[in-house]
């Protein structure tokens, strides 16, 4: 009788504890253009990161690194548990346990849906079960016998997805997948495919500049600028609590004042406010302030005078844009129903805590004694 063993298959997962990837002290030029200065975070298993920044700033070079489609100046990139590259080390893509879904999404022209998702799935007894689950799990198996063309935008991106899991990696990297996508579709798309990556119980890091994006479907934002990754961590820490105030100007925290800062508060024109941020400096600070917490007419606490320069009617909001007496201009995000008047004097508070920083030339003058 021939006894055949049981033999691992080739898309089974590998589990290790610990997150699914780390990414530490990560650099890389090219021909003397830094790509990246510095990149350190991690993607806990069965997460979503979102590479967060603006045009230039690193983002598609990292998800490359990772992938494996380019090397490293410095760093290590380690995938469940294994290095895949560090100083002397380099494994290649195919080794790596990565899917990938590009901006364009890179389907095969010339062959069906089935054969695109087919592609990179090793040949074997497994290899049709791999491909109809991965159909299954995006929701394409009645199309598999279509061609690329006879999909829409949103279908494609689909296909796509299934294409980078049906190998069952351990992280799948998605370069700006819903740009391609109309603004509609793309809030659609986007719950959809976290959906789809929750069910697989896959790790997923992507790029993106929309930070609404990031804010809706991360559980972790890396926020990268000027080519340095300056803050990782829950959308909404990031957003309360921005590390420098790059990161703050970068969300949208528009309002900044100079103030001074003492005993957990700081005192700008805008009254006295509770600062949140634990490194906030002693004395001379810049002040961010959120536009939603900014308050007209405020029933308690101090305010202060300001004029109604414009309204944005926002649909489920509204922006109004204020100048306060010394001429400085005050941004507010609030509710449709709240009265504002271009032209009219109104009230102005501030209804929760505030970020603070060291003005710019303190921050040079505490890295050079630093340094
Ligand atoms: P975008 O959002 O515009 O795609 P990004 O944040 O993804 O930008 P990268 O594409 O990683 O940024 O580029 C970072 C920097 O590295 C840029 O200055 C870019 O011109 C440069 N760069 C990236 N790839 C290469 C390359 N292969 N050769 C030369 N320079 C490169």
């Amino acid at each position: 009788m021939r006894v055949s063993l049981p033999r691992r298959r080739t898309h089974d997962k590998v589990h290790c504890d610990g997150p699914a990837v780390q990414v530490a002290g990560l650099a890389k030029s090219f021909n003397g253009t830094t790509a990246i200065r510095e990149a350190t975070f991690d993607a806990e298993r069965g997460s979503m990161v979102a590479l967060l920044g603006p045009s230039g700033g690193g983002k598609t070079t990292t998800l490359r690194l990772m992938a494996g489609f380019e090397v490293p100046d410095a760093g290590t990139i380690t995938i469940d548990g294994h290095a895949v590259a560090s100083p002397g080390l380099f494994v290649p893509p195919e080794r790596r346990r990565v899917g990938m879904v590009f901006q364009d999404y890179a389907l095969f022209p010339h062959l069906t849906v089935r054969k695109n998702v087919a592609f990179g799935v090793p040949r074997g007894p497994d290899r049709d079960r791999a491909v109809k689950e991965a159909l299954e799990l995006v929701g394409m198996s009645a199309e598999a016998e279509r061609m690329p063309d006879q999909l829409s935008g949103g279908q494609q991106q689909r296909v796509a997805l299934a294409r980078a899991l049906a190998p069952k990696p351990s992280v799948v990297l998605l370069d700006e997948p819903f740009s391609n996508l109309d603004a509609n579709l793309r809030r659609h798309v986007r719950g959809h495919i976290r959906q789809i990556l929750r069910d697989a119980d896959t790790t997923a890091v992507f790029v993106t500049h929309d930070q609404d994006e990031a804010f809706s479907i991360a559980d972790k934002l890396c926020v990268m600028l000027d080519n340095k990754l300056e803050q990782a961590g829950r959308p909404a820490d990031v957003y309360l609590y921005p590390a420098s105030l790059g990161v703050a100007r970068f969300l949208g925290v528009a309002n900044i004042f100079p103030g001074e800062c003492s005993g957990g508060y700081v005192r700008c024109e805008l009254g006295v406010l509770p600062v949140g941020n634990d490194d906030a400096p002693k004395g001379l600070a810049i002040v961010c302030v959120r536009p939603e917490t900014v308050r007209l007419h405020p029933e308690a606490g101090s305010s202060v005078e300001a004029v109604v320069t414009s309204v944005e009617f926002r649909g489920t909001s509204k922006a109004v844009n204020l100048r306060l007496r010394s001429g400085r201009p005050v941004r507010c995000v609030m509710g449709v129903h709240i009265p504002a008047v271009v032209g009219e004097t109104v009230k102005v508070g501030v209804n929760s805590f505030v970020a603070a920083f060291p003005p710019p030339q303190a921050h040079s003058a505490m890295q050079t004694v630093a340094a």
